[in-house]
């Protein structure tokens, strides 16, 4: 299974328009942020988590010539804005699937109302297929994916466990059986908003403690703040286990 970070990222990226914070104007590109997703492949396959407003620029620099499908965390804009973008995809394939919880799902129609539309549909817009989750395993063709629910402040959101490799962003906190759910995974990805406590995202700190807990082999931290600090000077206070990731990181699990 190939992971691409196609987004690292919080919500505004990094740089954030206009800033003169020092992280913004850094010239590392491991300082420069889309926001957050990523490209799973396996065989010939291949998944994104995420469909954020710079989904259409993350698509050309992946160089992603088709997708299976795309599968939601939760609802917000940073999460779902490059859903139009999928027009490419759908003109080739199809009907692309997506796979969310039936809250996201309603709050997709709300945004996205011309791709749900049945009748007169204008031409040019795209279609999906919809797989409606709850809180069970799921296939995605012949994996085995397990949602791991968790709470972004009060906001439920799924992070996903796909064998080895877990992906978990905009978590703030968890119950004990979900965390369950990660027990033995070899990659876990995690959110690490910025150093101070923030009400709906993990911090740094936040981020290391549950790493601890879950005891993965190798852990990534993602959805970063520029308040976080710069790449180069983050990674050198991080357990010899953990990383920053960056945008066009790729594993290999
Ligand atoms: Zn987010
Ligand atoms: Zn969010």
């Amino acid at each position: 299974m190939k992971i691409t970070f196609l987004g690292t990222g919080t919500s505004q990226g990094i740089p954030i328009i206009g800033s003169d914070h020092p992280v913004c104007l850094s010239e590392n590109p491991k300082d420069k942020r889309l926001r957050v997703s990523v490209l799973i492949e396996w065989e010939d396959y291949a998944y994104v988590i995420d469909c954020g407003p710079d989904f259409r620029q993350q698509m050309l620099r992946a160089n992603c010539k088709r997708i299976d499908g795309i599968i939601f965390t939760h609802e917000h804009s940073d999460h779902v804005l490059g859903l139009d973008d999928i027009r490419p995809f759908y003109f080739r394939q199809g009907d692309i699937s997506i796979f969310a919880h039936k809250r996201v799902l309603k709050s997709l129609k709300k945004r996205f109302d011309y791709i749900f539309k049945k009748e007169n549909k204008y031409p040019g817009a795209p279609s999906v297929h919809i797989n409606r989750l709850k809180n069970a395993s799921f296939k995605l063709k012949d994996l085995d994916v397990l949602p791991v629910n968790g709470l972004h402040d009060k906001l439920q959101v799924f992070g996903y466990r796909f064998n080895h490799f877990a992906y978990l962003t905009d978590m703030k906190s968890l119950k004990n059986k979900e965390v369950k759910k990660l027990k033995g995974v070899k990659v876990l990805v995690i959110n690490a908003l910025r150093l101070e406590p923030h009400r709906s995202h993990f911090n740094l700190k936040e981020a290391l403690e549950f790493i601890s807990v879950v005891n993965p082999e190798r852990a990534y931290l993602t959805h970063i703040s520029h308040l976080l600090g710069f790449h180069e000077e983050v990674e050198k206070t991080l357990p010899e286990n953990v990383f920053l990731a960056y945008d066009n990181l790729q594993i290999t699990i």
